[in-house]
C-alpha cells in the first residue's frame, strides 16, 4: 500500500471514530436529556408515593380507631386531627347539621387543635365550637350537603361570615391572619342515608386535583362509618338489659321494673322488699391482686344472686359492686331471712388466690317503712350503711323514717350530697368527709366537725366548733317558740345544710379582701339558695327541710329574698336561721372587715328589730345570748 492509500484508510478511520464519535456525542445528549425527565417523573412518582402512603396510612388510622369502640366524639377527634397539617391541609372540622324551633344550624362536632383556632377563640367571645352557626339556604354548605357533591371556595373570609353572620368583617380578618389559605372544601357526610353534616378542610391550595376529590371523598365514607358503627353501638347499648361483667339485669332495667312493681303493689296492696348489697373491701382486693381478682369477686357475688333468688325475684348490678334485689310480694321478714342466706353464701365462697370475700346487706320493704319508692331506696342504702358500720359481713333492717334520728337523716344526706359528682370537691376531700360520717354511730359532733370542714372550703376564717354553737343557739331559741320536736329535728338539718349552695359559687369571691361590689353581693345573696334547692331537691327524706332552707334570707318586713315572704309567711325556723347566721357571721373575722364582740353584734341586730327581724325573736335572741355572757 503506497503512502496516499495509508493517508486515505487513516482518514477513513478517523472520520468513522469522528463519525462516532458524533453519534455517541448524539446519543449521550439524548440520555442526558432523558434521564433529566426520568427524573422529573421518579420525583414526581415518589412524591405521589409519599402522598398515596400517607393516605393509606390517615386512613388505617382512622380503621384501627373505629375498632376500639371509643365515644364517637374522640373518633371524630382524632380524625380531624390526623388530616390536620398533612397533604396541605392547614385545618380541617366536621360540623353536624342540627334542627331547633329556630331551624336548622351547624354545630361543630370536632375540630382539629391548631394555631388559627386558638387564636379565633381568643378573639372571639364564643369560640366557635360553642357557637349555633348559620345553616344558609344556598349557602356552600347547604349546597354541599344538599347535592352530595364537594364544594370549594377561594373566598374564607366569605364562608365564614356566612356561618357567623354576627361577626364584623374585622375580627373576621383578624381571626384570618394564616396566608397559607387559599381554598375551603366543603364535603357532605351522610350515615344512614340521613344527612350527617359537613367535612370542612382548608387547603393551602386553590385548586382541587382530581386525585384529591376521590382522596376527600375516601376519607369523608370513613368519617361515614364511623359515625354509623357510633350509632348503631349506642343504640344496642341503650336497649342492653343486662350487665356485660356479670350477665345479670343492669341499672336501667332495674329501674323500668322497679316502676312497674310499684304500681302493681299499690293496686294490690301487697308490699315487697329490697335487698341492697355491697362488696366489702372490693378496694384492697383490687389493690392486692389486681382488678381482675376484683372483677373476679364481683362475678362470684353475682353468682351467689342467681342460685339464692327465686324465680320471681329480680337482681341486678347498680354499677361497680353495688346489687339490688327485688322480692315482690314479699314482707320484711321474709327478705330478712333470703338476706341472710345470700350472705352466709357470699361468706362460703372461697376465691382463687384472694380467699373468702364478704358484703354488706340492707333490706327495706314497700308499703312497710315507707310507701314512697325513693325513700325506699335510700332506707335500703342507709341500712346497707349501718351494716358496714356495725363491722360489715352482716345485714340490717331499715328504720321506718319516722323512728330515724335526725343525725341518721343528716349523715345520709351528707353522704347523698358528697356522693355528688357536680359537687367541686376533691375526690379524697369527699372520700375523707364520707369515712369519717360512716365510721361511727352517726354522732352530732361528727355532723357539727363535717360541716365545719365543708364551711371551711368557702369560708377559710371559719372556725372548727363554730356550726356546733349556732345549732345550739338555734335549738335553744327554738325552744322559746314551741317548737315540736319534728320541727326542732329539722331546723337542726337545715342548720348544718342551708349554706351548703356555697359551695357551688366561684371560690375567688370568698377569697376578697375588699368589699365585695353590688354584682358579687347579689351572685352571694341569690346563688347559694338556688344551689342549695339544686343540691337538696333529689334528697327525698329531707323534702320538710328545704322550705325552711328555702326561705332564710327573708325579712319580717318583706324586703327580703327570694320570694318577699313576709310577718308569719315566714316559717319560724327560717326566721330563726336568718337571726343565729347574722349574730354568727358578725363576730366572725371577715378578710375585710375585724370580728364585732357579741354585745356589739347583738346591738346591730337589734337596730333592725321589726325589719329584719321579728321583735319578739330579738327579744328571746337577746335574752338568751346575754345569759350565755353572764
Ligand atoms: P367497703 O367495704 O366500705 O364497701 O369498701 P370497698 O373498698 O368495697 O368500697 P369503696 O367504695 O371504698 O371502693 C369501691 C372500689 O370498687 C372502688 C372501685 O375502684 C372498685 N370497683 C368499682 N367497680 C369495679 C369493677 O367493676 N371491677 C373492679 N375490679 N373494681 C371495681
Ligand atoms: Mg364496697
Amino acid at each position: 500500500m503506497g503512502f496516499f492509500d495509508k493517508f486515505n484508510e487513516v482518514r477513513k478511520k478517523i472520520s468513522e471514530v469522528e463519525a462516532n464519535l458524533y453519534h455517541g456525542k448524539q446519543d449521550f445528549l439524548e440520555i442526558y436529556e432523558r434521564n433529566l425527565q426520568l427524573e422529573q417523573e421518579i420525583e414526581e412518582r415518589t412524591r405521589e408515593l409519599n402522598l398515596a402512603n400517607k393516605r393509606m396510612l390517615t386512613l388505617q388510622n382512622i380503621l384501627d380507631m373505629m375498632n376500639s369502640a371509643k365515644p364517637l366524639h374522640n373518633v371524630l377527634d382524632t380524625i380531624v386531627n390526623s388530616i390536620q397539617g398533612e397533604l396541605g391541609y392547614v385545618h380541617s372540622s366536621i360540623m353536624r347539621k342540627e334542627q331547633d324551633e329556630k331551624g336548622f344550624y351547624l354545630a361543630v362536632a370536632a375540630e382539629a387543635v391548631n394555631e388559627t383556632i386558638k387564636r379565633a377563640d381568643d378573639i372571639l367571645e364564643t369560640p366557635i365550637q360553642a357557637r349555633r352557626l348559620a345553616y344558609v339556604p344556598d349557602g356552600m354548605f347547604a349546597r354541599a350537603l344538599e347535592n352530595k357533591t364537594i364544594v370549594q371556595s377561594k373566598d374564607i373570609a366569605g364562608s365564614l361570615r356566612a356561618i357567623m353572620p354576627d361577626l364584623e368583617n374585622s375580627i373576621i380578618d383578624k381571626v384570618l391572619t394564616d396566608k397559607s389559605i387559599r381554598s375551603i372544601i366543603i364535603i357532605p357526610l351522610y350515615a344512614m342515608a340521613k344527612a350527617f353534616g359537613v367535612f370542612c378542610v382548608f387547603s393551602s391550595r386553590d385548586e382541587l386535583a382530581e386525585s384529591e376529590t376521590d382522596f376527600l371523598s375516601t376519607f369523608a365514607q370513613q368519617i361515614e362509618l364511623a359515625i354509623t358503627i357510633a350509632d348503631l353501638f349506642e343504640k344496642v347499648k341503650a336497649q342492653a338489659v343486662t350487665d356485660g361483667l356479670t350477665g345479670l339485669y343492669n341499672r336501667r332495667y332495674f329501674e323500668e321494673y322497679l316502676k312497674k312493681e310499684v304500681t302493681r303493689a299499690k293496686r294490690i296492696n301487697q308490699p315487697f322488699s329490697i335487698i341492697g348489697l355491697d362488696l366489702d373491701f372490693l378496694k384492697k382486693i383490687n389493690d392486692k391482686y389486681g382488678h381482675a381478682y376484683g372483677d373476679l369477686a364481683i362475678k362470684a357475688i353475682a353468682d351467689v344472686l342467681k342460685s339464692n333468688a327465686r324465680s320471681i325475684d329480680t337482681a341486678a348490678r347498680m354499677g361497680g359492686e353495688e346489687f339490688n334485689i327485688i322480692l315482690p310480694g314479699v314482707k320484711s321478714d321474709g327478705a330478712m331471712t333470703a338476706a341472710e342466706r345470700i350472705r352466709k353464701a357470699i361468706e362460703n365462697t372461697h376465691l382463687e388466690k384472694v380467699g373468702h370475700i364478704t358484703a354488706s346487706v340492707g333490706v327495706a320493704t314497700f308499703l312497710e317503712h315507707s310507701d314512697n319508692i325513693d325513700e325506699i331506696l335510700e332506707l335500703t342504702d342507709q341500712a346497707m350503711y349501718m351494716s358496714k358500720r356495725n363491722g360489715r359481713n352482716r345485714v340490717t333492717l331499715a328504720k321506718p323514717i319516722d323512728e330515724t334520728s335526725w343525725q341518721e337523716l343528716a349523715v345520709s344526706a351528707f353522704l347523698d350530697i358528697l356522693g355528688k359528682r357536680k359537687i367541686p370537691l376533691s375526690e379524697d376531700f369527699k372520700k375523707d368527709l364520707s369515712s369519717k360520717l360512716i365510721a361511727s354511730e352517726p354522732q352530732s359532733e361528727v355532723l357539727y366537725s363535717v360541716a365545719d370542714l365543708l364551711t371551711q372550703v368557702y369560708n377559710p376564717l371559719h372556725v372548727q366548733g363554730g356550726v356546733k354553737l349556732k345549732v345550739l343557739a338555734a335549738v335553744s331559741l327554738a325552744k322559746r317558740f314551741d317548737l315540736s320536736k319534728e320541727e326542732i329535728d329539722n331546723l337542726r338539718i337545715a342548720m348544718l345544710l342551708y349554706d351548703i349552695g356555697n359551695l357551688l359559687l366561684p371560690q375567688e369571691i370568698f377569697k376578697k379582701t375588699s368589699p365585695l361590689t353590688d354584682d358579687e353581693k347579689n351572685s352571694i345573696k341569690e346563688h347559694p339558695v338556688i344551689a342549695a334547692k339544686k343540691i337538696l331537691n333529689p334528697i327525698s327524706y329531707i323534702q320538710d327541710v328545704i322550705p325552711i332552707i328555702e326561705s332564710h334570707h327573708e325579712n319580717w318586713d318583706g324586703s327580703g329574698y327570694p320570694a318577699k315572704l313576709s310577718k308569719d309567711e315566714i316559717p319560724i325556723s327560717s326566721q330563726i336561721i336568718l337571726i343565729v347566721d347574722a349574730f354568727f357571721a358578725l363576730t366572725e373575722q371577715r378578710p375585710y372587715r375585724d370580728k364585732m364582740d357579741p354585745a356589739a353584734a347583738l346591738e346591730i341586730i337589734k337596730q333592725d328589730s321589726g325589719k329584719k327581724w321579728n321583735a319578739a325573736l330579738v327579744n328571746e335572741f337577746v335574752a338568751l345570748v346575754e345569759n350565755e355572757l353572764k
